[in-house]
């Protein structure tokens, strides 16, 4: 495949390594013909290489966190997830990596075969804790963790969504301020929590979120310097993955000959590209796509 690329590995916990791992992130043009016919000139950063298995956006998200945790001497982050969350994925990976133990507390009952992203983060140390449907509903209370008996864990919300998972997000956002090969008149990400789309605002990008699940307006933050949505890009709602966005993917990543997922960055590709088709971005633009990672998820698609 052309483009191939080596992946870097996070081999230590300190702001200087992931500063230099994220400027060492490579910025690749796309040339596909829809680009070419609208006269936009689209680039991938590629975010998905920061690791092999601290994926993406899910990288930056942890950061903070994971500087908190060591730094207050904490030996064992909590977090919560789906079966399938990219975010607990990345977490039980960092916990091996740097030396934390891990919980993911899980949503429903232990089923009789483990998804594939539970299957590494058990393989990698990570506690699994299941609860009922009415429980997990407690998660944003504060003493959630402490409920089910985590009180002197440090704890990290589901995906990574607070202030420490924004500023992490934030401070990749200064890393690409100084090393885009060009200046971007938008930059687009995939967006579930919106705290990448948050983050990247935050440092001052000219930012465009596409929620890839059905999120009430309202619920997305509107106003904010600096950032926008793109609605309706659901493909039907969250992880699922209609023939048009499997032929879609298919297509762009033989084009591109970069791999994506179909939970987020398919979608957002598709979204973007549908935009670019319909002649609603302004010609002579540069546009950055954030590849936020999340490959492994993948795995629960045929
Ligand atoms: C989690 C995830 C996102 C969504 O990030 P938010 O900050 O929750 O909006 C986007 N892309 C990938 C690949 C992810 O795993």
């Amino acid at each position: 495949m052309k483009n191939f690329l080596p992946a870097g590995y996070l081999s230590d916990l300190s702001l200087e390594h992931f500063r230099s791992a994220a400027e060492a992130i490579p910025y690749q043009q796309i040339q596909h013909l829809l680009f070419v016919e609208h006269d936009i000139s689209v680039w991938i950063r590629r975010d998905d290489l920061i690791d092999p298995v601290i994926s993406g956006n899910k990288a930056y998200k942890l950061l903070f966190s994971l500087l908190e945790a060591r730094a207050s001497g904490q030996r064992k982050i909590v977090s919560c997830g789906g079966a399938w969350s990219n975010h607990l994925h990345a977490l039980a990976a960092a916990g091996k990596r740097f030396g934390f133990g891990t919980v993911g507390i899980v949503r429903g009952e232990r089923p009789a075969r483990l998804s594939a992203m539970l299957q590494d983060a058990e393989r990698w140390g990570m506690q699994l804790q299941f609860v009922s449907r009415a429980d997990y509903r407690q998660r944003y209370k504060p003493d959630f963790a402490a409920s089910l008996g985590y009180a002197d864990a440090c704890w990290a919300p589901e995906g990574g969504d607070n202030d420490l998972g924004e500023q992490g997000v934030r401070f990749l956002g200064e890393v690409i301020k100084h090393t885009s090969p060009v200046s971007f008149d938008a930059v687009y990400c995939a967006a579930g929590t919106g705290a990448t789309a948050r983050g990247l605002a935050a440092a001052g990008l000219p930012v465009c979120g596409v929620p890839v699940l059905k999120i009430p307006a309202e619920e997305l933050q509107q106003g904010a310097q600096g950032l926008d949505w793109l609605e309706g890009m659901h493909c039907g709602g969250y992880g699922k993955c209609p023939r048009y966005l499997v032929e879609f993917q298919r297509d762009f990543e033989l084009q591109a000959g970069i791999p994506m997922d179909p939970v987020y960055t398919a979608k957002l590709l598709y979204g973007v590209c549908q935009q670019i088709g319909y002649g609603s971005i302004k010609k002579g633009s540069n546009l950055l796509f954030l590849h936020s990672g999340g490959l492994q998820g993948s795995r629960g698609y045929p």
